[in-house]
């Protein structure tokens, strides 16, 4: 988002940021996305129109502390940014995450084929 924005309680100018999501894959920028959240067996929570996330903007007055957030579309090199690779994160995550349990419970079964 280009320009300045000015403080709504104190007018002073305010500076740009970003409000970081500790996920379980480290930290993500916050998305706006549209509609209500629909609840998840594995990550929690699911959009339905992933890409249509918008990443959002958070100003924070050096004043008062006083945060607005925009989500704006924002252009990176002609593309429009959105948040979807943090989300192929989580997925691919997800995915790792199944690897290893199938491979744990492939190596629990062979020491149990091997006792008997
Ligand atoms: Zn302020």
């Amino acid at each position: 988002m280009n320009g300045t924005v000015e403080c709504t309680r104190c007018h002073a100018r305010m500076e740009s940021g970003w409000v970081p999501d500790n996920a379980h894959v480290g930290l993500q920028r916050q998305n706006w996305c549209p509609g209500e959240p629909q609840p998840s067996f594995w990550t929690g929570l699911k959009a339905a129109e992933i890409d249509k996330f918008i990443p959002v903007t958070t100003f924070r007055c050096p004043n008062c502390g006083h945060l607005k957030s925009y989500a704006i579309p924002q252009s990176r090199n002609g593309a429009l940014v959105s948040g979807r690779s943090s989300s192929r994160r989580q997925l691919a995550a997800v995915l790792i995450g199944l690897a290893f349990l199938l491979i744990a419970f492939g190596v629990a079964l062979l020491f149990l084929i091997r006792a008997k």
